[in-house]
């Protein structure tokens, strides 16, 4: 009698009596499944973006709900968006990739380019051009379309980033600098040899990142240690990020939580700043977005784009007092705000 744990021992027994073209068909048809399924996937991603589902179940974005409740990994979900959101564009783009004509990496190359020359050039394409820009990278790989896209965009060679986190949480980083960044580096270097000396890059870069933060934030936390330098930059840098996602959406607007700005003012509600010792005391607390979910308690903890938010709002009488104040991100500012909660 097999034991449940010889299922595997079965099916392994089960292929090896396959025939070498049985075990290709069966494989085939295995891989046109899952393209199948894929699509499908990919419309129920487009689906959860339309309704922004995500921000009810405390996720920021619908890239981090992928992540934490779906339980893909980072790359798998930014292929998957950028497919699903083509394919709100391009619907023939969910057929393709359902026949293997296209690939959802293809399909993400595109989008990733796209949003460069969008940025680089202000270039945007119609859904028609994004159409026939797809219909070029048809049975192509990988490769072959990185270079049909780079030379219909005139892409500058590329200078890849790669970053990975080792078993002790040290991150490798593999960069590419130009002739003229390494120089200036190695100048900074040259000026820091007094007060580093023999200092490796990646000292004097933590070090040049250590005194701009201080500049910033102020120098309460000076480091002891490498470890303890190594979080502590990274602690103040975000909460540099933090300050300055909040100053460019919110202090045009009365330095409040950003989307109450035009209501408030349509409300005539006080425009009165929260003072910046208490701002940056909310951004500083260093736990992210506190936006929960009612129903599983679970928090956002977001460290992006945070804005201060009003537990009690101004418009309810919410006064700047630090314990009605929190941070939030920009996402669940604009959600809370909107749905009522
Ligand atoms: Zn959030």
């Amino acid at each position: 009698m097999p034991q449940d744990s010889d299922f595997s021992q079965t099916v392994k027994v089960n292929l090896f009596e396959l025939t070498n073209e049985e075990l290709h068909h069966r494989l085939l048809n295995r891989a046109a499944d899952e393209r199948r399924l894929t699509h499908q996937i990919l419309q129920l991603i487009a689906e959860v973006d339309q309704r922004k589902l995500y921000l009810p179940m405390a996720q920021a974005s619908l890239f981090d709900y992928l992540v934490t409740l779906i339980g893909y990994t980072p790359a798998s979900a930014q292929r998957r968006i950028d497919a699903a959101r083509m394919m709100q564009q391009v619907p023939e783009v969910g057929s393709k990739i359902e026949n293997g004509s296209l690939k959802l990496s293809q399909v993400s190359q595109v989008q990733k380019v796209l949003r460069l020359v969008r940025k680089t050039d202000n270039l945007q394409l119609l859904p028609d051009e994004k159409k026939d820009l797809l219909a070029k990278l048809e049975n192509k790989t990988g490769a072959e379309s990185e270079l049909i896209l780079a030379q219909e965009f005139k892409l500058p060679p590329q200078t890849q980033f790669r970053q990975k986190i080792q078993q002790d949480e040290s991150v490798r980083i593999e960069l590419t600098l130009s002739k003229e960044q390494i120089e200036i580096v190695e100048r900074a270097k040259a000026l820091l040899s007094h007060a580093l000396p023999g200092a490796t890059l990646a000292e004097v870069i933590v070090s040049l990142a250590e005194r701009y933060v201080r500049t910033r934030v102020g120098a309460k936390s000076k480091s002891k240690g490498q470890t303890e330098t190594k979080m502590k930059t990274e602690m103040k840098t975000e909460t540099e990020t933090n300050a300055e996602a909040w100053t460019k959406s919110s202090i045009d607007q009365g330095s409040t939580s950003a989307p109450e700005g035009t209501e408030r003012q349509r409300r005539g509600v006080s425009k009165q700043a929260i003072p910046a010792a208490i701002k940056k005391n909310v951004l500083s607390r260093n736990q992210g977005c506190e936006f929960r979910d009612a129903k599983t308690g679970r928090v956002c903890g977001s460290k992006m784009f945070l804005e201060v938010d009003h537990v009690q709002p101004r418009f309810a009488g919410g006064g700047n007092e630090p314990f009605n104040l929190r941070p939030m991100c920009s996402s669940h500012n604009k959600f809370r705000y909107t749905a009522g909660c």
